[in-house]
């Protein structure tokens, strides 16, 4: 493809699209952003559409940013690609493993790129601490991801549904910087998973995992935490403790913060703005599902608890 500003259409407007996308997009030479399709909402100045079937039609689109929740992109993004849109799917790909796969091969065949993004291994400190690692010797690995459901997923119900991920909406995050940083892969040795009983996707989970060089890892996912957030990585290595906090924005070796570069308030999606206009221009795609192969083999694997109902 050559250097033109690339024609964008967002599906799916909602909390991250405006929080992140717009901001984003609007910093980016590279992208114009030339309409919408959402049932409910629309972004002023720009041309609005309730679906993207009508989006694709009426507009001379190249690309398009599917960010509506996981369970409802599958057919957005197949549509796109079987009409030769290039494609961006907020994290989590999709709901299912094998969707997204025959999404990648459905991109190869028609020629555009598909980008499944995972903002959190745009986080400041998540490379630097990938390549300190890199040079360690890594012991034992433990992931903390606990926030408050309530104050940050109010009114979503969507993610309570099926396919919806639960408490892996954001733990996916951390696993996707797990599986960045890991020196080898990674999979899950066994799993527990806490079900509200009013809820299809779980409120908590412990996992246990294995790199395959044989370093335990445990995860710790809880949306019930109210007063101690936490969103962190421990790695301890020949070298002592490396520990990723506050979801890849900060490093500490031996409990000293390293020094990383400063990232805006839009930094993470700013530099999947620059990957997705590199993809195009390259003409690949870049669809690596480690984080979500992760929580699909943990449904495999779990053993289910039920806890009293959970209103939010
Ligand atoms: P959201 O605000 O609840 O939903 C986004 C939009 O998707 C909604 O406003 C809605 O727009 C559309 N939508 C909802 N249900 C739909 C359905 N059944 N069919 C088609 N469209 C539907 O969610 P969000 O927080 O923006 O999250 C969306 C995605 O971004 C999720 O995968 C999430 O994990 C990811 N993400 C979110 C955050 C965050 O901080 N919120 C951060 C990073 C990534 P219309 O009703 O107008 O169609």
């Amino acid at each position: 493809m050559s250097n033109k500003v690339i024609n964008l259409g967002i599906v799916g407007v909602g909390k991250i699209v405006r929080d992140q996308h717009l901001p984003s997009i609007a910093k980016n030479s590279g992208f114009s952003l030339s309409a919408t399709a959402s049932r409910n909402a629309s972004v002023d100045g720009v041309q609005a559409f309730s679906d993207i079937a009508s989006m694709l039609e009426a507009c001379d689109i190249d690309a398009v940013a599917l960010c509506m929740p996981p369970q409802y992109r599958q057919a957005a993004a197949q549509l796109a690609l079987k009409s030769g849109k290039h494609v961006l799917l907020e994290k989590p790909p999709g709901a299912t493993v094998s969707e997204v796969e025959q999404l990648a091969e459905l991109a190869d065949k028609h020629g555009v790129s598909l980008f499944a993004t995972w903002h959190s291994r745009y986080g400041a400190a998540v490379d630097v601490a990938k390549a300190l690692l890199s040079e360690q010797r890594l012991k034992s690995v433990a992931l903390v991801w606990q926030e408050d459901v309530r104050k940050w997923h109010p009114n979503q119900q969507w993610i309570w549904q099926a396919g919806g991920l639960g408490v892996f909406d954001p733990g996916i995050n951390g696993l996707s910087i797990l599986t960045h940083c890991l020196p080898s892969p990674a999979y899950v040795t066994s799993a527990d998973l806490i079900f509200p009983a009013n809820k299809a996707a779980p409120i908590a989970a412990n996992i246990n995992f294995k790199t395959v060089d044989g370093v335990d890892i445990s995860g710790q996912f809880d949306w019930r935490a109210t007063g101690s957030e936490a969103w962190n990585i421990d790695f301890e290595t020949d070298q002592g403790l490396l520990q990723i906090k506050d979801g890849g924005a900060r490093l500490l070796l031996n409990n000293e913060d390293v020094a990383v570069a400063e990232h805006s308030e839009h930094g993470e999606y700013e530099a999947i703005y620059t990957r997705f206009a590199d993809l195009i221009q390259r003409g690949v795609s870049d669809v690596e599902l480690a984080p979500l192969k992760l929580v699909a083999d943990a449904f495999l694997l779990a053993n289910r608890e039920e806890v009293d109902a959970f209103n939010d």
